[in-house]
């Protein structure tokens, strides 16, 4: 037998996807290998001239009944990312609103965003007309994490879509029959049209697969996923140049000041942390509270957490933990925090139940303890006292993780919010700039680079491109070798006198 017969029979040709509440079957897929990739991606590097040459206003056209269609078929998405997630009724209504309000929002503005401009031309080319316009990169790969399977890549898809490339997309194994039904309406939207062409492809498949999409000769690479992922992704596009936004994992604070209203603190953590079943790349992982407050405020998340009620019903406030093998971080993570000293006030080891895990409330945690600087991915909040709101943002800053913060106070809010190292900060409010497309969303550090949403999110996915046209003789040239001798000296005469001052 040779070694390639070996890896044949080695490695599963297809994978399941599975409800994680009860482990029924969702769907199967094919893992899809380097030439398949290969394949797709130069289907749709077939169709980039027809999308990039629609106007803005023909792309709008499409964009929009795809949106209708989703917001038709609303129930079936909601409910498919609950089976594929196990996450609440509610957690996959929310999501499905904000994906839909970011395509909204990237369709609505990318003309204004992206169309030619005019540029001052400046002193020195006075005699030119400049313009900068942004054209699309040609085919965008995107790849998807599991825990918002419609929310997290739209936006991505729907951004790059309306800036006129198109998408090869993998969404994650767990999820895949998400991203199918996201692939499938859009096709549908495009009626007689999507039988011959499409924007937006579907790969399915593993880590291999998401690899093989790094190799397959796009233009540009859009993750989303975990920071050691990330680093692998890289790797893989720095072969070939492919530039890449990274959008990676987290270790969010919530800072509540000795001023803060420490009800709507309180509340705005138990939701920051738990919704998801903490599954949330913006979810609260830490928090610093003033010790003025602490007393009050721990014991009032502490009566909150207790009325949340874990189970697989559509209605219940926490669902299950999708990917399995989150439940032994999750798990190391309590164990290590409780062992290097922290006070666990709701919950301990003993709530991991798999696939569930109950909330565990753990305070006074040592700042270099796992469950401090590791991203947990699970429903654990660790509360911290600090001395003042200043100690709060030093420790929040000593992540090597920057994605999002929240800050609680009556007064300081704007101070520390323009103090904290993170790409995002909602201020009395919690994850604001998840729910407003008008904003970039990103982060620092571990936790990425480039920026989904907002007018930057339209810009992530499009090249600028420069034209300067003379438009009138000049009384000198300095760009010519038969310019007369005195030209560089008036050159020069003429900047000191008028940028001097
Ligand atoms: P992973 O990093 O495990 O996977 C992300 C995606 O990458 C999946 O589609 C995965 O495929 C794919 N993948 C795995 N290996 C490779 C590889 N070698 N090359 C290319 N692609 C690969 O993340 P999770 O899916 O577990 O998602 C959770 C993480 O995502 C958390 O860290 C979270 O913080 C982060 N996240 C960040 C967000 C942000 O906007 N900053 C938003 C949401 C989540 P497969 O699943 O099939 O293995």
């Amino acid at each position: 037998m040779s070694g390639n017969e070996v890896d044949t029979l080695a490695v599963p040709a297809t994978f399941d996807s599975v409800d994680p509440r009860n482990g029924e079957l969702v769907a199967m897929y094919p893992i899809q290998q380097l030439h398949d990739v290969r394949d797709t991606v130069e289907q749709a590097r077939a169709d980039t001239d027809w999308w990039s040459g629609l106007s803005f206003a023909g792309r709008t056209r499409r964009l929009t009944k795809w949106r209708q269609l989703i917001l038709n078929r609303f129930d079936e998405l909601a409910d498919l990312v609950s089976r594929e997630t196990g996450k609440p009724s509610a957690d996959a209504r929310i999501e499905v609103v904000l994906g839909v309000d970011h395509l909204h929002w990237a369709t609505k503005n990318a003309k204004r965003v992206l169309r030619r401009r005019h540029v001052a031309p400046g002193m020195l080319m006075f005699n030119h007309v400049a313009t900068v316009e942004y054209q699309p990169y040609g085919v965008v790969g995107v790849i998807g994490p599991w825990n918002y399977p419609v929310f997290t890549p739209m936006g991505s898809i729907a951004y790059a879509l309306a800036a006129g490339n198109t998408v090869v997309f993998k969404p994650s194994e767990y999820t895949t029959r998400v991203g199918q039904w996201l692939v499938d309406t859009f096709v549908e939207s495009l009626g007689d049209e999507g039988m011959h062409r499409t924007p937006l492809r579907l790969i399915t498949g593993n880590g291999i697969t998401g690899a093989a999409l790094c190799r397959s000769g796009i233009d540009k690479l859009a993750f989303t996923g975990s920071t050691a992922t990330a680093r692998r992704v890289m790797g893989a596009c720095a072969e070939s140049l492919t530039p890449v936004l990274m959008e990676c994992g987290g270790k969010d604070a919530l800072l509540v000041d000795s001023t803060a209203n420490l009800k709507s603190a309180a509340d705005a953590v138990v939701w920051g942390a738990l919704a998801n079943a903490g599954q949330t790349c913006v979810g609260v992982e830490r928090v610093y509270v003033a010790d003025a407050v602490a007393e009050e405020f721990i014991s009032m998340v502490c009566d909150h957490v207790a009325s949340l009620r874990i189970g697989g019903d559509t209605s219940a406030d926490i669902g299950p933990i999708t990917m399995p093998s989150q439940i032994d971080i999750i798990e190391r993570h309590i164990n290590d925090g409780v062992a290097a000293g922290g006070q666990p006030l709701v919950g301990g080891s003993s709530s991991v139940r798999p696939p569930y895990v109950s909330p565990v409330v753990l305070v006074d945690v040592p700042e270099d303890a796992s469950a401090v600087t590791e991203e947990t991915f699970g429903p654990v909040i660790i509360i911290n006292r600090v001395p003042s709101l200043d100690v709060a943002v030093a420790r929040t800053n000593a992540s090597r993780y920057g994605l999002g913060a929240t800050v609680f106070s009556r007064r300081n809010g704007n101070r520390a919010a323009r103090s904290l190292r993170v790409g995002m900060v909602g201020i009395n409010s919690i994850l604001p700039y998840v729910a407003m497309p008008s904003l970039p969303f990103g982060g620092v550090g571990n936790s990425g680079f480039g920026r989904i949403h907002g007018a930057d999110g339209l810009r992530e996915f499009a090249m600028p491109k420069s034209v300067a046209r003379k438009v009138l003789p000049a009384a000198m040239n300095p760009t010519s070798f038969n310019r007369p001798f005195w030209t560089v000296r008036a050159l020069v005469s003429l900047t000191k006198s008028l940028y001097r001052w």
